[in-house]
């Protein structure tokens, strides 16, 4: 069986999905308000509304778009969404794999990433176009009968004994016994209610992306180190798959055009051999790509105030140096239901969180940094792919 068949066949049917801790009914609240439906906000909803909550669900964007680039799914990624009940669609939709080999940037071959195993059934590691990921967690949502509120946000939240008091910015208002601030990176529930944060920091390096069709010989998740460019390809679907290329970020020039993108994004793979070479070959400028600068941040305690909660991005910005943000807000929102399933009250449950996610999106955030850290410094590969491996190794410790 060749790589391609491999990724094919292996499908996680039924049983494996299930995790019997995650339908715990909860009592200590019966409503809740989740602002944001990018993947943290709607794990959220979705973990909270298939354990006896009502939820509602609100977005800024009127359309509840994603852009068009890939994601990559590690271990502890995939663990979470099992626990969710969705790891089939994943698995069905995206594309998995049994490891990530890292290569010297011209194409030599250095070594195969020593990936966790981590539960029984589950792979070492994947992807998935975003669109199919937030389709996949959209229908999910509908077959809960989540009400969803689009081209709206929070213009007003008001703390009360066992409630939050909510203004919309449509002039409406409702009561909540829980919000969850699941609203990224710039989040307004960030900004109303929790003065000691701050925005994120930028971290020195932009991302280029690219969506393409899968290099005729690739059979798994492949790094590219040692210039002083990273980049990494991820298997996305059958035949599609994501670039992913870091550069240090040259300041003022965080937009660029269609016809700049595709040079610019040809230029940085000059050197590159392997299927990053491939790439650069066979991009053509209709494909889609997109720059952006990094910044990341992990928010001082306490990310709980009253009965208003964040989760994701608006709490643990990360980068993409360890694939795991969207993981780590996925965890979140786990963590979140399975604390307010525990305990007796929601004060306890909060607090319950916080001090179970902290630690571990702090790992996350800070190892990120430093990798970046070390490739603007022109660290040598090794170094980089053992700090990614043993980052890996401790996300895969239970969450
Ligand atoms: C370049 C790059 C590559 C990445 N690659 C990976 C990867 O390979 N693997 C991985 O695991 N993670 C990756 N990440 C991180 C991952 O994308 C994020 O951590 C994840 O999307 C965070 O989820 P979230 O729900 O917090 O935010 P989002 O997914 O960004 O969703 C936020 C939602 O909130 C809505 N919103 C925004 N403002 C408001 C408002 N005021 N009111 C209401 N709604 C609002 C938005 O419309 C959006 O729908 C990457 C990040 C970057 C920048």
């Amino acid at each position: 069986m060749d790589g391609r068949q491999f990724i094919l066949r292996v499908c996680l049917r039924g049983r494996m999905d299930y995790s019997g801790n995650m339908d715990k009914k909860i009592e200590c609240i019966r409503t809740a308000l989740v602002v944001g439906g990018g993947i943290g906000g709607m794990a959220a909803a979705i973990s909270l509304a298939r354990q006896g909550v009502e939820v509602d669900l609100i977005d800024l964007d009127p359309d509840w778009r994603v852009y068009g680039a890939g994601i990559t799914i590690t271990g502890p990624t995939m663990r979470a969404y099992r626990r969710l009940g969705m790891l089939d669609d994943i698995a069905e939709q995206g594309a998995i794999s049994r490891r990530t080999s890292i290569f010297r940037y011209d194409g030599t071959h250095l070594q195969d990433m020593d990936e966790p195993a981590m539960e029984e059934g589950l792979p070492a590691t994947g992807g998935i176009m975003r669109p199919v990921l937030h389709n996949i967690m959209q229908q999910r949502i509908r077959a809960l009968g989540i009400p969803v509120r689009l081209g709206l946000t929070v213009d007003r939240l008001t703390n009360r004994e066992a409630d939050v008091d909510v203004q919309f910015s449509d002039g409406s208002e409702q009561s909540y016994n829980l919000v969850v601030g699941a609203d990224s990176i710039y989040s307004r529930v960030r900004d109303l209610s929790f003065p000691h944060m701050g925005e994120a920091t930028p971290t020195g390096q932009g991302c280029w992306r690219v969506s393409i069709e899968r290099p005729p010989e690739q059979e798994c998740g492949e790094f590219y180190l040692g210039h002083r460019f990273a980049v990494g390809i991820s298997l996305c679907a059958a035949d599609r798959v994501y670039l992913w290329l870091l550069s240090p970020h040259q300041r003022r020039r965080d937009h660029f055009t269609e016809q700049e993108l595709f040079e610019r994004t040809r230029e940085n793979l000059a050197e590159f051999g392997g299927n990053a070479g491939w790439v650069r070959d066979n991009l053509e400028k209709a494909e889609w790509i997109n720059y952006r600068p990094l910044a990341a941040r992990l928010q001082p305690r306490p990310w709980v105030n009253g009965r208003i909660v964040l989760i994701g991005d608006a709490v643990h910005a990360t980068t993409p140096h360890l694939a795991s943000g969207a993981g780590m807000a996925v965890e979140s929102a786990v963590v979140l239901s399975e604390e307010l399933a525990r305990a007796d009250s929601a004060e306890q449950a909060l607090q319950a969180y916080e001090d179970r996610r902290y630690p571990r999106c702090k790992d996350v955030v800070d190892t990120s940094i430093a990798v970046g850290r070390i490739q603007l410094e022109g660290g040598d590969p090794a170094q980089v792919g053992g700090m990614i491996s043993d980052a890996l190794h401790r996300l895969a410790a239970p969450f």
